[in-house]
Order: C-alpha cells, then sequence, then structure tokens
C-alpha cells in the first residue's frame, strides 16, 4: 500500500513541475517526430497527417520497420485513438504485423501493437505482447522502453481489477517519466489514477485529479484533453449526485436529509454545466466521442421526464454520428435508451423492436455487462407488457449471467481493496501536508517556466466513460432498488463461502425486485400459478451436532445439508444461507403444490439418507415453515414481504414445537372471518390460537 502513497504524492509533484517539450523524449536526434508533435495539442489531425506522411515515406525506403518508425507509429497510433479514429489505428496495428522489424525496433512495434489489442479489450493478446517486450527487457537494459511497458502493464491490471498491482507499475512508469520528462506517460499515469479511484468510488479524489488533468490541457491548449476533462467531470459528478440521492433516500432525519438533497442537486447542476461544456466544446473540436457521451446523459434526463418526443431527437442525433463515425457501443447505448423511453410510454412492441436493435450491436461487440442489462430489460418489458411466460424466462436468464458476471469480476477482491482505500486515506492526507512546502516550492519554479508541452493521451479515459455510461442507461430506471442492485453486483461477493449458496445480503438485494413483479402479476391474474414459493429451514438439534462430533463436522453438515438444498431445486431458483443452520429458499413460477412437493422431497431425503463424514454416520432432519407470496390471492398487498417472512418464521417455529422433522404453514384463505385480521394473523400467539381450526396445516413425512 505504500506505493499508493507515493504514486499520490508523485502524481501531485510532476503535476506541479511544467515539463519540457517531450518531443525529443524518445529519439533525440529525430526531427520529423518532434515537428509532428509540435502540433499534437493545437491541432492533432495536423500532427497525424505529419507522421503518416514520415511513416508512409519510411515504409517505401526500408524493408525492414527500424526504431524510429516504429516509435512514430506508437505516437500515431496513440494520437489516433485521442482522437477517436479507432479503426485507422487498427489499421496501423495491422500493418505493423505485416512487415519485419530490426530487433531493436520489436519491442516498440510489440508495444504499439499492444495499446491497439487493449483498446480493442483483447486483453490476453496485450498480455501477451507485453510479455514479449519483458523477455527483451531482460537482456537489454532501455529505461525508456520499461517505462512504456510499465505504462501498459498498468493499463491491464487496471482492467483486470488488479488496482495494487496497477498502481506498482503505474509507479514505475512515473519515476521514469519524471526523469525523461515524457509528460505522455505522466498524463497517462494519471488517467489511470482518475479511473482507479473512480472504479473504487473515490469521487472526491477522482475529482481533485481531473481537476489537475483539465489545469494542464488548458496549458497545452489541447482541447481534447479538455473535452475529456469535462466528460470525466460530468460524470463523475453525476455519480455524486446519484450518491447523494441514494444517501438521502436512507435518512430519516429530515434537516439531513434536506442538505443531503441539496448536495445532490449541486452536483447535478454542476454535471449538467460540464455536459454542456462537452456538447459545446466537443463539437467545436469534433471530439465526438464524449459528445455522443454528453448526448446519451442528455437523453438519460429526458427519460427521467418521459419526453418520448425529445428521447427520440436526441437518440436519432447520436446514432447519426455513430454511423457517421463507424462507433458501434454508443449506438447500442442510444438505441437501448429509445427502448426504455418507449417502455416509459407504455408502447411496447416498439420498446421491444428497439431493444432488439440495441442487443444485436451488443452481441456483435461481445460487451457483457451490456448484455447483461438488455436481459433485464426484456424481462421487464415483457413483464408490463403482460407477457409473464417471457418476462420470467428473461429474468432468470439475467440472474443466472449477473452471477456469472459477478464471479468473472473479481468481485471480493474489489470490495477489499476498497476498505484497504479507506484506511490508507487518513494517512495519505498527512503525507500530502507533509509534501506541502515541497510543492509550493516546485510550484514557483514551474510558473517560472516557458508554456510546457505536455503530451498526454486519454487513451484510459475511455474505458472508464465506457463504465460511466453503462451506469448510467441504468440510472435511468425507475426501479432504484435493482439500480443498486447492479453497482452493488460489480462490488459484493454475495456467496457464503461455506456452502457456495447466495446469502442473506444478495436476498435483501433481489427481494424488492421480486416482490413488486410477484404482486403486479397476481393483481393482473390472481389464480397465476407464477407465485413465489417461500421456504425457511432449520436444521434440527443442531448444537447437539455440534457438540457430540464438533464445530468442524458441524461446519460439514450445514454444507451437506445446502447440497441438499440445491440439487432438488430447480434452475433459476434460490437457496440462501440465512444464518448459521438456517435456510432460505425461494420458488418461481409455483403454486402451494409445487411448495409442498419441495419440502416433501427434502425431508424425505434427510430422513432416508444419513450423512457420512468422516467415520461418523449422522443422521440429519430439519423443520420447515413455508407458504406462498403474495398470502392472499385476491389481496395482493395486504401482507408486505417482511410480514410475510415474520409470518412463516412462525410457522417455523411451530414445526419444532410440533417435534421437528416437519413442515408448518396456514392456508390464510380458508381462516375463519373472524380471524381474518392482521393484527390477529401477526400476533405472537397467531398459531395458538388458530390450532384448533382446520386451517392449521402439518406436513410430515412421506414415504
Ligand atoms: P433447534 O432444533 O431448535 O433448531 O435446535 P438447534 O440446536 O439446532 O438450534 P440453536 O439455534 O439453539 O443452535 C444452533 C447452533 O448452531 C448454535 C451455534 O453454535 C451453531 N452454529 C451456528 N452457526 C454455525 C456454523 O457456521 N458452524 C457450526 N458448526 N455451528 C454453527
Ligand atoms: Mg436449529
Ligand atoms: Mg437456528
Amino acid at each position: 500500500m505504500k506505493t499508493l502513497v507515493n504514486t499520490c504524492i508523485l502524481v501531485a509533484l510532476w503535476l506541479s513541475i511544467s515539463c519540457q517539450v517531450s518531443a525529443e523524449s524518445e529519439t533525440n536526434d529525430d526531427s520529423q517526430l518532434s515537428e509532428a508533435l509540435t502540433y499534437q495539442h493545437v491541432n492533432p489531425r495536423r500532427a497525424i497527417q505529419l507522421l503518416e506522411q514520415a511513416i508512409a515515406t519510411a515504409s517505401q525506403q526500408d524493408q525492414f520497420i527500424g526504431e524510429p518508425e516504429a516509435i512514430k507509429r506508437l505516437w500515431l497510433i496513440y494520437l489516433l485513438y485521442k482522437v477517436g479514429l479507432e479503426q485507422q489505428a487498427e489499421k496501423y496495428g495491422v500493418q505493423l504485423s505485416s512487415r519485419e522489424a530490426t530487433s531493436k525496433a520489436k519491442p516498440w512495434v510489440n508495444l504499439a501493437e499492444a495499446v491497439v489489442e487493449l483498446n480493442k479489450q483483447e486483453i490476453n493478446n496485450a498480455q501477451r505482447l507485453l510479455d514479449k517486450v519483458a523477455l527483451y527487457l531482460d537482456e537489454h537494459n532501455n529505461e525508456r522502453l520499461t517505462m512504456w511497458h510499465s505504462l501498459s502493464l498498468g493499463a491491464i491490471e487496471s482492467r483486470g481489477s488488479q488496482y495494487e498491482k496497477a498502481l506498482i507499475h503505474l509507479n514505475q512508469a512515473e519515476k521514469l517519466a519524471s526523469e525523461f520528462k515524457n509528460a505522455l506517460v505522466l498524463m497517462n499515469v494519471l488517467s489511470q489514477q482518475i479511473n482507479i479511484e473512480y472504479y473504487m468510488r473515490q469521487y472526491s479524489k477522482a475529482l481533485e485529479h481531473n481537476e489537475n488533468f483539465l489545469k494542464q490541457s488548458k496549458r497545452l491548449q489541447d482541447e481534447f484533453y479538455e473535452v475529456f476533462a469535462y466528460s470525466n467531470a460530468m460524470n463523475i459528478h453525476y455519480m455524486l449526485a446519484l450518491q447523494a440521492e441514494q444517501a438521502a433516500a436512507e435518512i430519516i432525519d429530515e434537516s439531513l436529509q434536506k442538505t443531503k438533497l441539496q448536495t445532490a442537486e449541486r452536483h447535478r447542476k454542476l454535471s449538467e454545466k460540464y455536459r454542456d461544456l462537452v456538447l459545446t466544446v466537443g463539437e467545436e473540436v469534433g471530439a465526438f466521442k464524449p459528445r455522443m457521451r454528453a448526448l446519451i446523459q442528455l437523453q438519460n434526463q429526458f427519460i427521467r421526464d418521459e419526453n418520448l418526443d425529445q428521447v427520440k431527437a436526441l437518440v436519432a442525433k447520436t446514432i447519426e454520428i455513430a454511423d457517421e463515425q463507424g462507433v458501434l457501443y454508443e449506438k447500442g447505448v442510444s438505441l437501448n435508451n429509445l427502448a426504455i423511453a418507449y417502455r416509459t410510454a407504455g408502447l411496447y412492441q416498439e420498446a421491444l423492436e428497439a431493444l432488439a436493435e440495441a442487443d444485436k450491436i451488443y452481441q456483435t461487440i461481445q460487451h457483457p455487462q451490456s448484455m447483461l442489462w438488455a436481459l433485464e430489460d426484456y424481462s421487464i418489458i415483457y413483464e408490463l407488457a403482460g407477457d409473464h411466460e417471457n418476462a420470467l424466462n428473461y429474468y432468470k436468464q439475467y440472474h443466472q449471467k449477473s452471477l456469472e458476471l459477478i464471479q468473472e469480476t473479481n468481485s471480493e477482491r474489489v470490495l477489499e481493496l476498497q476498505e484497504i482505500f479507506e484506511a490508507e486515506k487518513s494517512r495519505q492526507e498527512i503525507q500530502r501536508l507533509n509534501q506541502d512546502n515541497t510543492l509550493k516550492a516546485s510550484e514557483l519554479k514551474a510558473q517560472q517556466l516557458q508554456t510546457a508541452v505536455f503530451v498526454g493521451l486519454g487513451l484510459f479515459l475511455a474505458t472508464v466513460l465506457i463504465f460511466f455510461y453503462s451506469r448510467n442507461k441504468l440510472i435511468t430506471e425507475k426501479n432504484t432498488k435493482l439500480d443498486q442492485l447492479n453497482a452493488k453486483l460489480q462490488e459484493q461477493a454475495f456467496r457464503d463461502p461455506l456452502t457456495k449458496l447466495q446469502n442473506r445480503r444478495f436476498l435483501k438485494e433481489i427481494q424488492p425486485r421480486m416482490e413488486s413483479s410477484v404482486i403486479r402479476r397476481v393483481h393482473k391474474d390472481s389464480d397465476s400459478k407464477q407465485k413465489l414459493g417461500i421456504v425457511i429451514l432449520d436444521i434440527d438439534h443442531f448444537k447437539n451436532i455440534n457438540d457430540q462430533f464438533g464445530h468442524d463436522i458441524g461446519d460439514t453438515v450445514i454444507k451437506n445439508f445446502a447440497d441438499i438444498l440445491t440439487t432438488n431445486l430447480r434452475e433459476g431458483d434460490i437457496a440462501i444461507r440465512w444464518g448459521g443452520e438456517e435456510f432460505f429458499v425461494t420458488l418461481f413460477d409455483t403454486d402451494i403444490l409445487g411448495v409442498e412437493t419441495f419440502c416433501q422431497r427434502i425431508m424425505q431425503t434427510c430422513n432416508q439418507e444419513t450423512m457420512k463424514i468422516d467415520e461418523h454416520e449422522i443422521k440429519v432432519t430439519a423443520s420447515l415453515g413455508y407458504a406462498l407470496f403474495p398470502l392472499i390471492s385476491d389481496n395482493p398487498d395486504w401482507f408486505n414481504w417482511n410480514e410475510a417472512m415474520r409470518l412463516i418464521d412462525t410457522y417455523l417455529y411451530a414445526a419444532k414445537k410440533e417435534g421437528r422433522n416437519c413442515s408448518v404453514t396456514v392456508d390464510l384463505e380458508a381462516l375463519d372471518d373472524s380471524l381474518r385480521s392482521k393484527q390477529v394473523i401477526l400476533s405472537a400467539d397467531f398459531i395458538d390460537k388458530i390450532s384448533t381450526t382446520s386451517s392449521y396445516k402439518k406436513l410430515t413425512i412421506r414415504y
């Protein structure tokens, strides 16, 4: 973690030191490169043109790619990405692999190719290419190459959520870059740091560094960077607004809530201000990517306002730019937004058509997160359109895919690092204060220097923006609880490590959506066979098992019991470890008979089989409380989820009292009128009250 602190300090330091012309940093004698790079800020297209000419001449003259040409190509590729000309950058990447390079040029070629692969999200390819550079560096001492290599390694690690490793590489790149006064690398380190802070939800820190980024781009008169900085600010303020809104929703104290809402409003305004800047400056400069993203954010705003016509117009505008530039991702997101706007307006057929188009694009570019959200959107639209079968089908797919995605994204690590980050924060502040005097001194020195020329690249900002925008799309959803779920899916582990079942936190996240969805369904059709079966299970006399065989064996019993649950569940159903030896099961798409069959199967398995653990044979039984949700079909709102849970818990308690190894429910629909009141049903002695009537239903094992 020390490296983290170092990185922060170094970044602060170099930002206050103006760097000299860095065109000379790679090849001191290459005047062509120098000339091209003098234009890169004020007129990047001119710089691109000059580099292209130089490369064309070189490739006509030389059979092999030499080191100077390779370095020019590397710069060119960086510049092309900066102005958004991805396809052209890729073209140069392909060209590189079609010609032989001298042994000195080879690692530079590999680096340039790696940058292209990285941008195409082909992380493994990029890694492979960087490995080659590493092999070269093992045998040759070349600090400039090391610097570039470390920078790319930082980018790769950062994309794999390995932030700590990323920071180590960035730190290395930064040290060398300060030595060589290579501002491109320094600027990149900063960009990546903003990314990492964003991913770790350190928004204020990200904002602080972004302000520096903006300051530098203005000094450089680099309008592209300026737009990148505005675009970053637009997104970070948007997230801060959202964060404050969510916090406000959780606060009970009214004055505190008001303060939070004011904060939210302030950030929203700032976000809008920066969005306007992206749109206006972006258009002047021709920075079409940030512009499209600002347009998408504007779409989101009109979706919130339920202004379909405006959304349509904005989507058309965005698609026009996207088609012009041959860009797919932003087109997909826009079409997806259009689907959401149609859905909000109740135009389900149109919504499905737009979503299908968006989904097709997501499939083409293989963007997993977007593909996931498309599944969810399908589910929501079908549900609102009354097509419950399709809705459920898509919801199950969505559920399955989200779990897969969490496992892929190293989620536990992110959470862990976030905590470390928090703990480190105060220590960093102190160190920063200590550095303050040094900083001030160097700032003075910096001001005395002539206009600084930075070479920088917004390459890595793009990734973070894609992430921002994927999120922005979601924010437009009305169901904010579900938005939170999606955000948290990114960073939280929802599994119990012992049983590998999902945990309580998972249920807490999906429950609101499950609840509202099933209630809506039952409202439409009270005879629906698509209710939720809920079962709470508790292993009997578990304490005895622990006492008799020890805790470890107790753990194995819990694990085996979880396995019994999963083998008896259908795909899409959910089993959760509720607490110690207590479990919770949700069965989708079922009726009371379905739930009872499940309970019978569990009890039967427990009673027919003993668990063989080490040399022991252990008989394990459980008690169950169960019900269908909603509890009352013709009045689905009568009991909410929490009330239902409380009631089912009392059923479980009744099963224990009945002697265990059985399951209990009450047929509330058949309850005597005198007892049919919420107060009676939710009272502690409800079961005692009705135990004399026929409504009380106890299931025992059926062989
Ligand atoms: P009942 O039939 O009434 O449920 O009796 P019980 O003994 O199962 O219930 P009780 O709630 O009294 O005890 C549960 C015990 O489970 C207490 C606790 O020490 C133990 N326990 C809780 N979590 C774990 C765990 O993760 N592993 C092990 N081995 N034991 C656990
Ligand atoms: Mg127990
Ligand atoms: Mg218990």
